[in-house]
Protein backbone atom coordinates (compact mmCIF):
# COMPACT_ATOMS: atom_id res chain seq x y z
CA UNK A 1 0.00 0.00 0.00
CA UNK A 2 1.03 3.41 -0.43
CA UNK A 3 -0.06 6.63 2.27
CA UNK A 4 0.20 10.26 1.48
CA UNK A 5 0.89 12.16 4.75
CA UNK A 6 0.72 15.87 4.87
CA UNK A 7 2.07 17.71 7.93
CA UNK A 8 0.41 20.98 7.43
CA UNK A 9 2.24 23.53 9.92
CA UNK A 10 2.06 27.50 10.14
CA UNK A 11 5.54 27.94 8.64
CA UNK A 12 5.93 25.10 5.81
CA UNK A 13 3.87 22.02 4.74
CA UNK A 14 5.88 18.46 4.81
CA UNK A 15 4.32 16.07 2.14
CA UNK A 16 5.64 12.54 2.53
CA UNK A 17 4.66 9.30 0.92
CA UNK A 18 4.94 6.22 3.19
CA UNK A 19 3.01 2.70 3.95
CA UNK A 20 0.96 0.80 6.49
CA UNK A 21 3.96 -0.60 8.54
CA UNK A 22 5.28 3.40 9.34
CA UNK A 23 7.65 3.13 6.62
CA UNK A 24 8.73 6.69 5.18
CA UNK A 25 9.54 6.13 1.40
CA UNK A 26 10.23 10.00 0.37
CA UNK A 27 9.02 13.11 1.38
CA UNK A 28 9.64 17.22 0.94
CA UNK A 29 8.68 20.54 2.49
CA UNK A 30 7.41 23.86 1.15
CA UNK A 31 6.56 26.76 2.97
CA UNK A 32 3.21 27.98 4.09
CA UNK A 33 2.02 30.48 2.10
CA UNK A 34 -1.48 31.67 0.76
CA UNK A 35 -3.53 28.43 0.23
CA UNK A 36 -3.42 29.75 -3.53
CA UNK A 37 -0.04 29.16 -4.08
CA UNK A 38 0.66 26.22 -1.48
CA UNK A 39 -2.56 23.58 -2.39
CA UNK A 40 -1.72 23.07 -5.57
CA UNK A 41 2.24 22.62 -5.19
CA UNK A 42 0.86 20.13 -2.48
CA UNK A 43 -1.67 18.62 -4.95
CA UNK A 44 1.08 18.60 -7.62
CA UNK A 45 3.07 16.88 -5.27
CA UNK A 46 0.47 14.12 -4.23
CA UNK A 47 -0.87 13.64 -7.53
CA UNK A 48 0.94 11.13 -9.70
CA UNK A 49 2.10 8.76 -6.54
CA UNK A 50 -0.54 6.45 -7.20
CA UNK A 51 -1.49 6.75 -3.12
CA UNK A 52 -4.54 4.68 -1.36
CA UNK A 53 -5.03 7.61 0.62
CA UNK A 54 -3.94 10.60 2.06
CA UNK A 55 -3.66 11.68 6.11
CA UNK A 56 -3.05 15.25 6.70
CA UNK A 57 -2.40 16.59 10.41
CA UNK A 58 -3.32 20.43 10.29
CA UNK A 59 -3.02 23.39 12.25
CA UNK A 60 -6.31 24.73 13.93
CA UNK A 61 -8.87 25.13 15.14
CA UNK A 62 -10.25 22.94 12.47
CA UNK A 63 -13.46 21.34 12.33
CA UNK A 64 -13.78 17.94 13.01
CA UNK A 65 -17.37 17.03 13.40
CA UNK A 66 -18.79 15.12 10.46
CA UNK A 67 -22.18 15.94 10.71
CA UNK A 68 -21.08 19.91 10.27
CA UNK A 69 -21.05 21.89 6.80
CA UNK A 70 -17.85 23.07 7.53
CA UNK A 71 -16.37 19.26 8.56
CA UNK A 72 -12.40 19.52 6.92
CA UNK A 73 -11.92 22.79 7.18
CA UNK A 74 -9.23 24.98 9.07
CA UNK A 75 -11.53 27.63 11.14
CA UNK A 76 -10.95 30.74 13.25
CA UNK A 77 -7.20 30.62 12.47
CA UNK A 78 -5.58 33.91 12.81
CA UNK A 79 -3.31 33.23 9.23
CA UNK A 80 -6.30 35.39 7.48
CA UNK A 81 -5.24 33.95 4.22
CA UNK A 82 -6.10 29.85 5.77
CA UNK A 83 -9.46 30.93 7.54
CA UNK A 84 -12.65 28.75 6.70
CA UNK A 85 -10.12 26.97 4.00
CA UNK A 86 -11.79 23.85 2.91
CA UNK A 87 -8.77 21.22 3.31
CA UNK A 88 -10.27 17.87 3.06
CA UNK A 89 -12.50 19.15 0.43
CA UNK A 90 -9.39 20.52 -1.68
CA UNK A 91 -7.68 17.29 -1.88
CA UNK A 92 -10.91 15.01 -2.49
CA UNK A 93 -11.71 16.61 -5.51
CA UNK A 94 -7.72 17.00 -6.91
CA UNK A 95 -7.54 13.23 -5.88
CA UNK A 96 -10.55 12.07 -7.24
CA UNK A 97 -12.76 11.18 -4.15
CA UNK A 98 -9.29 9.41 -1.99
CA UNK A 99 -10.02 8.63 1.24
CA UNK A 100 -8.21 11.67 3.52
CA UNK A 101 -7.96 11.72 7.17
CA UNK A 102 -7.63 14.91 9.16
CA UNK A 103 -6.93 15.69 12.17
CA UNK A 104 -5.18 18.71 14.37
CA UNK A 105 -1.03 18.11 13.75
CA UNK A 106 -0.62 17.63 17.50
CA UNK A 107 -3.06 14.95 17.44
CA UNK A 108 -1.13 13.21 14.60
CA UNK A 109 1.73 13.93 16.52
CA UNK A 110 -0.12 11.82 19.23
CA UNK A 111 -1.05 9.18 17.18
CA UNK A 112 2.18 8.60 15.82
CA UNK A 113 4.34 8.16 18.76
CA UNK A 114 0.88 6.01 19.79
CA UNK A 115 0.95 3.65 16.72
CA UNK A 116 5.07 3.58 16.19
CA UNK A 117 6.64 5.19 19.38
CA UNK A 118 6.87 5.54 23.14
CA UNK A 119 3.65 5.24 23.77
CA UNK A 120 2.62 2.22 21.86
CA UNK A 121 0.21 -0.17 23.22
CA UNK A 122 -0.93 2.55 26.12
CA UNK A 123 -4.85 3.07 25.41
CA UNK A 124 -4.40 6.05 27.75
CA UNK A 125 -1.65 9.08 26.78
CA UNK A 126 -1.03 12.81 25.85
CA UNK A 127 1.24 14.23 23.49
CA UNK A 128 2.40 18.33 24.48
CA UNK A 129 4.70 19.70 22.12
CA UNK A 130 5.74 23.16 23.45
CA UNK A 131 7.14 25.84 20.86
CA UNK A 132 5.75 28.75 19.45
CA UNK A 133 2.67 27.95 20.61
CA UNK A 134 1.77 25.14 23.23
CA UNK A 135 -0.41 21.72 21.63
CA UNK A 136 -1.74 19.01 23.23
CA UNK A 137 -3.00 15.79 21.20
CA UNK A 138 -4.98 13.44 24.08
CA UNK A 139 -5.60 9.34 23.02
CA UNK A 140 -8.35 8.37 25.68
CA UNK A 141 -9.46 4.54 25.48
CA UNK A 142 -7.24 4.43 22.54
CA UNK A 143 -8.47 7.05 20.53
CA UNK A 144 -7.68 10.48 19.80
CA UNK A 145 -10.06 12.94 22.32
CA UNK A 146 -12.28 14.85 20.76
CA UNK A 147 -15.35 16.81 21.80
CA UNK A 148 -17.34 19.81 20.79
CA UNK A 149 -14.44 20.81 19.07
CA UNK A 150 -10.86 19.47 19.85
CA UNK A 151 -9.28 19.64 23.35
CA UNK A 152 -7.06 23.20 23.47
CA UNK A 153 -5.34 22.80 26.46
CA UNK A 154 -2.27 24.46 25.67
CA UNK A 155 -4.19 27.31 26.74
CA UNK A 156 -4.82 25.76 30.01
CA UNK A 157 -5.14 28.71 32.88
CA UNK A 158 -2.42 28.47 35.34
CA UNK A 159 -1.91 30.23 38.38
CA UNK A 160 1.54 32.87 38.56
CA UNK A 161 4.30 32.19 40.21
CA UNK A 162 4.18 34.83 42.84
CA UNK A 163 7.97 36.24 41.61
CA UNK A 164 7.07 36.31 37.96
CA UNK A 165 5.98 39.58 37.09
CA UNK A 166 5.76 39.07 33.07
CA UNK A 167 2.17 39.30 32.17
CA UNK A 168 1.74 36.67 29.76
CA UNK A 169 1.56 36.75 26.18
CA UNK A 170 -1.56 35.12 24.86
CA UNK A 171 -3.74 37.50 23.40
CA UNK A 172 -7.06 35.82 24.71
CA UNK A 173 -6.06 35.02 28.16
CA UNK A 174 -2.48 36.03 29.11
CA UNK A 175 -1.65 33.59 31.67
CA UNK A 176 -2.61 30.29 30.17
CA UNK A 177 -0.09 27.29 29.24
CA UNK A 178 0.65 29.09 25.89
CA UNK A 179 0.76 32.25 27.29
CA UNK A 180 3.35 31.88 29.91
CA UNK A 181 5.55 29.03 28.58
CA UNK A 182 5.66 28.93 25.07
CA UNK A 183 8.46 30.38 23.28
CA UNK A 184 7.69 33.60 22.41
CA UNK A 185 7.06 33.98 26.36
CA UNK A 186 10.12 33.30 27.02
CA UNK A 187 11.77 35.36 24.83
CA UNK A 188 9.15 38.34 25.71
CA UNK A 189 9.88 37.72 29.38
CA UNK A 190 13.31 37.17 29.73
CA UNK A 191 14.73 39.48 26.40
CA UNK A 192 16.40 37.16 24.81
CA UNK A 193 15.39 33.31 23.10
CA UNK A 194 15.36 30.32 25.21
CA UNK A 195 18.33 29.08 22.73
CA UNK A 196 20.57 31.67 24.57
CA UNK A 197 19.12 31.44 28.24
CA UNK A 198 20.47 28.05 28.61
CA UNK A 199 23.07 28.64 31.40
CA UNK A 200 20.04 30.76 33.53
CA UNK A 201 18.91 28.35 35.79
CA UNK A 202 16.08 30.62 37.35
CA UNK A 203 14.61 30.34 33.24
CA UNK A 204 14.29 26.71 33.76
CA UNK A 205 13.02 26.63 36.87
CA UNK A 206 10.06 29.02 36.12
CA UNK A 207 9.19 27.36 32.94
CA UNK A 208 9.01 23.90 34.75
CA UNK A 209 6.66 25.37 37.36
CA UNK A 210 4.39 26.13 34.38
CA UNK A 211 4.52 23.07 32.71
CA UNK A 212 4.64 20.94 35.97
CA UNK A 213 1.38 22.85 37.52
CA UNK A 214 0.01 21.89 33.65
CA UNK A 215 1.20 18.79 34.39
CA UNK A 216 -0.18 18.22 37.30
CA UNK A 217 -4.20 18.73 36.00
CA UNK A 218 -3.98 17.04 33.18
CA UNK A 219 -3.26 13.77 35.35
CA UNK A 220 -5.63 14.70 38.01
CA UNK A 221 -7.95 15.19 34.78
CA UNK A 222 -7.35 12.65 32.16
CA UNK A 223 -4.95 9.89 34.47
CA UNK A 224 -2.71 9.03 31.62
CA UNK A 225 -0.60 6.04 30.98
CA UNK A 226 2.26 8.43 29.90
CA UNK A 227 2.91 12.22 29.18
CA UNK A 228 5.26 12.76 25.80
CA UNK A 229 6.75 16.23 25.90
CA UNK A 230 8.02 17.49 22.29
CA UNK A 231 8.36 21.05 20.93
CA UNK A 232 11.56 23.17 20.32
CA UNK A 233 11.63 24.57 23.96
CA UNK A 234 12.27 20.84 25.25
CA UNK A 235 15.41 21.00 23.15
CA UNK A 236 16.61 22.64 26.70
CA UNK A 237 18.07 19.37 28.70
CA UNK A 238 17.91 20.87 32.05
CA UNK A 239 14.05 21.09 31.65
CA UNK A 240 12.56 17.56 32.15
CA UNK A 241 13.96 16.65 35.14
CA UNK A 242 12.78 20.19 36.35
CA UNK A 243 9.29 19.08 35.31
CA UNK A 244 9.52 15.96 36.48
CA UNK A 245 10.59 17.20 40.42
CA UNK A 246 7.92 19.90 39.78
CA UNK A 247 4.94 17.48 38.99
CA UNK A 248 5.55 15.13 41.76
CA UNK A 249 5.88 18.55 44.25
CA UNK A 250 2.58 19.96 42.92
CA UNK A 251 0.99 16.52 43.09
CA UNK A 252 1.76 16.22 46.86
CA UNK A 253 1.94 12.11 46.92
CA UNK A 254 -2.34 12.10 46.09
CA UNK A 255 -1.76 9.97 43.39
CA UNK A 256 -0.30 6.70 44.33
CA UNK A 257 0.25 4.75 40.94
CA UNK A 258 3.58 2.25 39.91
CA UNK A 259 4.02 5.32 37.33
CA UNK A 260 3.71 8.39 39.49
CA UNK A 261 7.15 6.00 41.32
CA UNK A 262 8.80 5.73 37.93
CA UNK A 263 8.42 9.12 36.66
CA UNK A 264 11.29 9.02 34.08
CA UNK A 265 9.43 6.52 32.67
CA UNK A 266 6.37 8.42 32.70
CA UNK A 267 7.05 11.78 31.45
CA UNK A 268 9.30 11.10 28.42
CA UNK A 269 10.54 13.29 24.85
CA UNK A 270 9.40 11.92 22.13
CA UNK A 271 10.82 9.20 20.33
CA UNK A 272 10.33 9.27 16.36
CA UNK A 273 13.12 11.46 15.58
CA UNK A 274 10.36 14.12 14.34
CA UNK A 275 8.55 11.94 12.08
CA UNK A 276 5.96 11.54 14.65
CA UNK A 277 4.24 13.99 12.64
CA UNK A 278 4.51 12.28 9.82
CA UNK A 279 3.53 9.06 10.74
CA UNK A 280 0.43 10.46 12.45
CA UNK A 281 -0.75 11.39 9.38
CA UNK A 282 -0.42 8.05 8.05
CA UNK A 283 -2.35 6.62 10.78
CA UNK A 284 -4.84 9.33 10.06
CA UNK A 285 -5.08 8.14 6.22
CA UNK A 286 -5.56 4.46 7.27
CA UNK A 287 -8.18 4.68 10.36
CA UNK A 288 -10.14 6.87 7.08
CA UNK A 289 -9.38 4.15 4.92
CA UNK A 290 -11.00 1.61 7.48
CA UNK A 291 -13.76 3.56 8.17
CA UNK A 292 -14.82 3.27 4.16
P1 LIG B 1 7.05 25.36 15.96
O1 LIG B 1 6.36 25.35 17.27
O2 LIG B 1 7.01 26.70 15.30
O3 LIG B 1 6.64 24.24 15.06
P2 LIG B 1 9.43 24.64 17.46
O4 LIG B 1 8.80 23.49 18.13
O5 LIG B 1 10.85 24.46 16.99
O6 LIG B 1 8.61 25.10 16.18
O7 LIG B 1 9.37 25.86 18.44
C1 LIG B 1 9.95 27.08 18.19
C2 LIG B 1 10.08 27.83 19.51
O8 LIG B 1 10.88 27.07 20.40
C3 LIG B 1 10.73 29.19 19.38
O9 LIG B 1 10.05 30.11 20.22
C4 LIG B 1 12.16 28.95 19.86
O10 LIG B 1 12.70 30.10 20.48
C5 LIG B 1 12.01 27.82 20.84
N1 LIG B 1 13.17 26.94 20.78
C6 LIG B 1 13.62 26.24 19.72
N2 LIG B 1 14.74 25.57 20.02
C7 LIG B 1 15.03 25.85 21.31
C8 LIG B 1 16.06 25.46 22.21
N3 LIG B 1 17.05 24.63 21.83
N4 LIG B 1 16.00 25.94 23.46
C9 LIG B 1 15.02 26.76 23.86
N5 LIG B 1 14.04 27.19 23.06
C10 LIG B 1 14.03 26.73 21.80
ZN1 LIG C 1 -4.39 31.26 25.91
Amino acid sequence: MKIGALEAGGTKMVCAVGDETGKIFERISIPTEMPEITVPRLIEYFKDKEIDALGIGCFGPIDLNRSSETYGYITTTPKLAWRYFNMVGAFKEALHGLPVGFDTDVNGSALGEATWGITKGLENSIYITIGTGVGMGIISNGRVLHGMLHPEAGHLILKKHPSDVYEGKCPYHKTCLEGLAAGPAIEARWGKKGIELADKKEVWELEAYYIGQALADLILVLSPQRIVLGGGVMHQEQLLPLVKDEVKKQLNGYIETKEMEHLDDYIVLPSLNDNQGILGAIRLALDEMERG
